[in-house]
């Protein structure tokens, strides 16, 4: 199984239909202390190198990877006008239209063809076609695939060939193609000669494990829910089922939805000084202030005075009584100020150079727009336990979501799912069934701090809150770029393992953090499969673009070297089983998991050094799956699959919701009939 990843960002810039702005209060005038406006843009790389470079360079990449006909790929991205701009250099061109296929090489030898995979499926927008094939000619080879099937139909369309790390991995359809009727044989043909022949089977064509009764409630959600409501409701289950669960508050609390206060004060660039409270904002940082002043008379020393919650500096003047103090030395008398409870930096790379002038009294503030309600406090991650039997002698199944801030539908499929096991447990002998069968923890948000920033201040924030960047980049315009990704802050093919996929950037959309499990949400997954070593499933749920995904989820670039691949039999496994679970999403509402979106993160989607999925797989012997909700949705207008974004509609959200936790209840029925080998 493989499919096609990204590489290269470039392009042409379809802005998405998601509101990246829907609850962030923009200011009229953007000054320098405000963070810059961010869009979800679709980008295109033409290749490999492109690619890796636009990951080294930081840019907060999706889970949205699309290949083209023509090998380039596109790719969903959070950016910033400064960052487009800078991706221009990396020496991306603007996207326009379908690419043209490659023209066929003259005079090569016929190829020998394989064909991998020939599947269809019917969603609710009809019948589609998928095919993988491989040439021994590699990527240079030219496919393309023709079909028959039911009711006179055929079609053809081109195979793309999927280069990933320098390595080719096959050619296939770069997304599903749609088909009139039910596919029957696909011949692949190359320009070169070669030929192949395969039966088209049906997809996902898994079991149904769903032996739901009459009378089965479900649609337990009704809108997008920050983290202090899943906790209630969280709470609110244990309440009213408390002999079928328990809670369990993980051991490491989260910095909390808090920030230092700052004030960015004086002319950027050359003369400007960051004042950055040493409490937080919420404990006091919040109530200083600053004010520069000239002493209105010659030859004044340069002094800084106390005076409660204000501090005043009354700048050094020259002999004819004008201001003389630089940044730099504003900066060496605040910080040499005992009581100051401030600390001063000169901006960024600025050498401080500038002379100062006064400033009026500046408020320093946290910058932090959630009301008072949502608590500033480091934060207490829930884990709801339930099962029938909650003393570790059943399979364990670990449901976690929200890893990243952003992707607001996770939680609801969490949720959703415990309240369809708890509500139908009178009423449905299959929910019984495996509420004695398996012990089940779920955690709808493993990132309450970044949650709330996203809901309340920064709607695309992907990463926990907490600022590990040194003063030069910690000015408060750069707010939005602070953080780690929790999902590269384990310690199993990290970064600092050699691992591609993660940065060392503080800024970057992949931060890896300073140390592997540096982050308390990341070691309070880690604590719950230490903790309970029944637990043998788990499923990380993420948004968006559709995928079911498994170890190895990491590589090192140099030779494509993988996390050591899961044997044949289990492999056969992880794949038995995803077909089951992609059975049940689909009956939802016709949503079909692609094939190509089906399989190991690093052949489906791209390298992701330090994830939880691998850490739980490969120290832990945990079956690691990833959902990334939120298939593409196909527009029958315009004949194109369309991306759904971080946070859909809601209408759309919602169904999403329902379908995904219609496949994590399915897994749970995996987990149920699981016996140890
Ligand atoms: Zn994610």
């Amino acid at each position: 199984m493989r499919g096609l990843r990204a590489s290269a960002v470039v392009v042409a810039i379809v802005l998405l239909t998601t509101s990246l702005t829907s609850g962030t209060s923009v200011p009229a005038v953007a000054g320098p202390s405000d963070p810059e406006p961010a869009s979800l843009v679709t980008l295109s790389v033409p290749d490999q190198a492109t690619m890796e470079r636009l990951v080294a360079s930081g840019a907060d990449l999706t889970e949205r990877v699309r290949p083209q006909a023509d090998g380039s790929i596109q790719i969903d991205a959070v950016v910033t006008p400064t960052q487009l701009a800078g991706l221009g250099s990396l020496g991306a061109t603007l996207a326009s239209g379908t690419p043209a296929q490659k023209t066929p090489k003259s005079g090569a030898a016929q190829d020998q063809l394989v064909i991998e995979r020939a599947v269809w499926f019917k969603s609710r927008d009809g019948y589609f076609l998928s095919v993988e094939a491989s040439s021994n000619a590699g990527a240079a080879a030219v496919l393309s695939a023709s079909w028959t099937g039911r009711r006179g139909s055929s079609g053809q369309a081109a195979l793309v060939p999927y280069v990933d790390a320098g390595a080719y991995l096959g050619h296939q359809l770069s997304t599903p193609v749609p088909a009139e009727n039910q596919p029957q044989w696909i011949t692949v043909t190359s320009a070169a000669g070669g030929k192949a022949e395969a039966r088209v089977k049906e997809w996902p064509d898994g079991e149904r494990p769903d032996r739901t009764g009459p009378g089965y409630q479900k649609d337990f959600v009704s809108q997008y829910m920050p983290p202090t409501q899943l906790n209630e409701r969280v709470k609110a289950l244990h309440q009213r089922f408390p002999k079928l669960t328990d809670i369990i508050t993980l051991p490491n609390p989260t910095n909390g939805y808090r920030r230092h206060a700052q004030a960015l004060i004086g002319t950027v660039p050359g003369a400007a000084v960051v004042v950055t409270s040493n409490a937080y904002g919420s404990e006091g940082g919040n109530d200083l202030a600053i004010e520069l002043v000239n002493p209105g008379a010659a030859d004044r020393p340069l002094q800084v005075t106390v005076n409660g919650k204000q501090l005043t500096v009354s700048l050094a003047t020259d002999g004819s009584g004008t201001p003389a103090s630089t940044a730099a030395q504003v900066v060496a008398a605040i910080n040499a100020t005992p009581g100051s409870a401030v600390k001063a930096a000169t901006y960024r790379t600025d050498a401080g150079l500038g002379v100062m002038a006064p400033v009026p009294l500046t408020q320093l503030s946290d910058f932090l727009k959630a009301p008072a309600g949502v608590s500033r406090a480091p934060w207490r991650v829930l884990a709801l336990r339930v099962g029938v039997h909650r003393d570790g002698s059943r399979t364990g199944v670990l449901a976690y979501a929200q890893e990243h801030a952003r992707e607001w539908v996770g939680p609801l499929v969490t949720i959703e799912a415990a309240e369809r096991l708890l509500r139908n447990y009178p009423r449905d002998a299959a929910t019984r069934e495996l509420l004695n069968r398996t012990d089940i923890f779920i955690v709808p948000t493993v990132n309450p701090d970044g949650a709330n920033y996203s809901f309340y201040d920064f709607n695309s924030q992907r990463k926990n809150m907490t600022n590990h960047c040194p003063a030069q980049q910690s000015d408060p315009a750069l707010r939005d770029t602070w953080g780690v990704d929790v999902n590269r802050n384990y310690a199993v093919g990290s970064l600092s393992d050699g691992y591609f996929g993660a940065s060392a950037n503080c800024q970057s959309g992949t931060f890896a953090g300073p140390a592997e499990h540096s982050e308390p949400e990341s070691r309070n997954v880690v604590w719950l499969a230490r903790t309970y070593r029944n637990i043998k499933f788990a499923m990380n749920v993420h948004s968006y673009g559709g995928y079911f995904m498994w170890p190895p989820g990491a590589y090192k670039l140099d030779g494509r070297v993988t996390l050591p691949r899961p044997t044949a039999r289990q492999e056969a496994y992880f794949l038995r089983s995803a077909r089951t679970i992609e059975q049940a999403i689909a009956a939802e509402r016709g949503t079909v998991t692609w094939p190509q979106q089906t399989g190991p993160v690093t052949d489906v989607l791209y390298s992701a050094a330090g994830n939880s999925a691998d850490e739980l797989w490969y120290d832990h012997g945990i079956f690691g799956w990833d959902f990334e909700v939120g298939s593409d949705l196909w527009n029958p207008t315009t004949r194109k699959w369309e991306g759904v974004g971080f946070q859909p509609p809601f209408s759309e959200g919602h169904a999403e919701a329902m379908e995904f936790a219609s496949g994590l209840i399915s897994l749970i029925g995996v987990a149920a009939d699981y016996r140890e080998p």
